[in-house]
Parts: structure tokens; sequence; C-alpha cells
């Protein structure tokens, strides 16, 4: 096994108690040699996590046994985000490709969704899936923008928006179309509610979720303090813990800032892992790093 070079965890508590949430006092940095780390997700069944390095172009899986990082997929097409479905298939964001995909348990691939109307995706940056099978996603222009993360292409969509794709139709429908660069989203525990970064204005939005599935609100509950947020996670109590340019911001269902927990690298995504969801992995900038808590993810 081997064993990851430790590093403090510096702790930046705004209420009292933040730091009785924690419980390694360091990170594990499991892996330095990617160029922009995102899209981390802990395959319970194989006790490994996938993340991607997108400028590289490359998957990669973290082994929770071996302590080793390897190469995972030839093809990562600039994957981006990434989720389990409720089959415990995995569902990407590709940006080169600019699509939504699943890999079934056979291994092969499939296209959930590449476009709207006719009309291409952006870039699809990260992805969520309700306990419905409804499939959530972002589309801002990064995969497109330039080559570093993608391919230089035209938008053939006029803004970038948020989708859901129905389980059954697999009709593509976007839900939220006044955003700049949406990207990281999660829902509530009781999915009444969906969190939506917007990493243009470095808020979070909050939406209720209605009954026929379409968003309603959307106020900004959160300002980063510290650049962008990106990718969120909801643990089960209600926390959102949103990567964040100095390291982890944790905040109320309200959108109140809890505390941070420091990182030397800006953070891109988080995701719960290990047997109990306990342990929270986060990608960032070069690096996978994870820290134990003492609350559980959902
Ligand atoms: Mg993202």
């Amino acid at each position: 096994m081997r064993r990851a070079p430790r590093i403090a965890v510096e702790v930046e508590a705004a209420v009292d108690g933040f730091a009785r949430l924690l419980g390694d006092a360091w990170w594990d940095h499991h892996f330095d040699g990617g160029r922009w780390t995102e899209g981390p997700l802990y395959v319970p069944a194989g006790r490994y996590l996938i993340f991607s390095d997108i400028p590289n172009d490359r998957n990669l899986r973290w082994d929770e046994n071996s302590g080793l990082v390897s190469e995972f997929s030839g093809s990562a097409n600039h994957s981006n985000g990434r989720t389990l479905d409720r089959s415990g298939r995995v569902v990407t964001c590709e940006q080169g490709t600019r699509s939504v995909v699943r890999v079934e348990h056979d291994g092969s691939r499939t296209i959930i969704a590449d476009r709207v109307g006719g009309s291409r995706f952006n870039s699809p940056n990260d992805v969520v899936v309700r306990s419905d099978g409804s499939i959530w996603f972002t589309d801002p222009s990064y995969g497109i923008d330039s080559d570093y993360e993608g391919h230089r292409s035209e938008p053939e969509i006029d803004g970038c928006h948020v989708y859901r794709v129905a389980e059954d139709s697999g009709a593509v429908e976007a839900v939220a179309d006044d955003f700049a660069k949406p990207n990281g989203l999660a829902f509530s525990v009781d999915e009444r509610r969906l969190y939506i970064v917007d990493s243009h204005h470095d808020h979070i939005r909050r939406f209720d979720v209605n009954d026929d599935a379409t968003l309603s609100g959307g106020d900004v509950i959160a300002e980063s303090s510290a650049g962008h947020f990106d990718g969120i996670r909801v643990d089960t109590a209600g926390r959102i813990w949103a990567a964040a340019a100095d390291g982890v911001h944790c905040l109320d269902p309200d959108g109140a800032l809890l505390g941070k927990i420091q990182l030397p690298e800006p953070a891109s995504n988080v995701a719960f892992g290990g047997a109990r969801r306990n342990e929270l992995f986060v990608t960032a900038t070069r690096s996978l790093y994870s820290t134990r808590l003492k609350v559980n993810g959902i």
C-alpha cells in the first residue's frame, strides 16, 4: 500500500464548532501529476475513485486498497464532472464530444444527450441524477472557448444553460436559462431543492424543484469569498461543501459560511467517498486530496 504524503489541515472556522466536523488533522495528498483535475467520483462497488485531468485529456483512478493512481480510460474525451446513477453506472460530462454519456455494466457507452433542438451543447460540465432517474447537467462554454480543455468551436446555442433529461423519454429540456457559466450542482437531501453554481459570478443559487420537475426561485444564497465556486456536494445534514480558490467552503443549507478547509491549490470539485461516505475527496489543480470527516455525504 502506498502511503500518501500528508499535509496539515488548515481550518478557518466561521462559526463555533466547525472544526468538530473534521476527523483527520491532515490531507492525504494522493496525486500531483495533473494539469487541471476535476470530476471526482467514488465507486463503492470497486472501492476506487475516478477523476479527470481535463487539459491532459485523461481519466485517472485512485485505488483505495493500493493507494495507487493509474490511467483509467484511454478515451477520456476531455471528461469533466461525473456521478453514479441509481444502478451504479457512471454518468460523465464530456467536453470533447460536447455530450453526457453513460458507461453500461458491460463497458459499452451510451450517449444520453448531445444536443437540444438540433443544436449541439457547448461543453457539459457537471451532472447529478435525481432518484426519479432524471439527469440534470450544466453546460457552460469552457470546453469550446479554447483548445485548453476541449476543442475550440463556435457555440450552437445562445447561452449557457442548465438541462434535465427525462429518464423514460430521453427528452432534453432547459430548466434554467439565466446563468452566465453554470457549473457545479447538487440536490438537497429531500431533492426538493437544487443548488447550482454560477462560476462567472462566483455564487451559488438555490432553486425549488416543482412537482412537474421545473425550477422556480433561484435566489443567490452564497457569494464566494475566494475566487470561483466550482463543484459542490451536500452531506446528510444538508450542508453544502463547495470547491473554491482557497480550498473547500462548508455552507449551511441557506448558504451561510460555516467554515473553510484550506488547500495549497485552487480546488475544482469535491466528492464524498469511502465505504461510509465520510471521506471528502477534492480535485485541486494538479492534485487529488482527501480527508476523513465526522459527517457523511448523501
Ligand atoms: Mg465544474
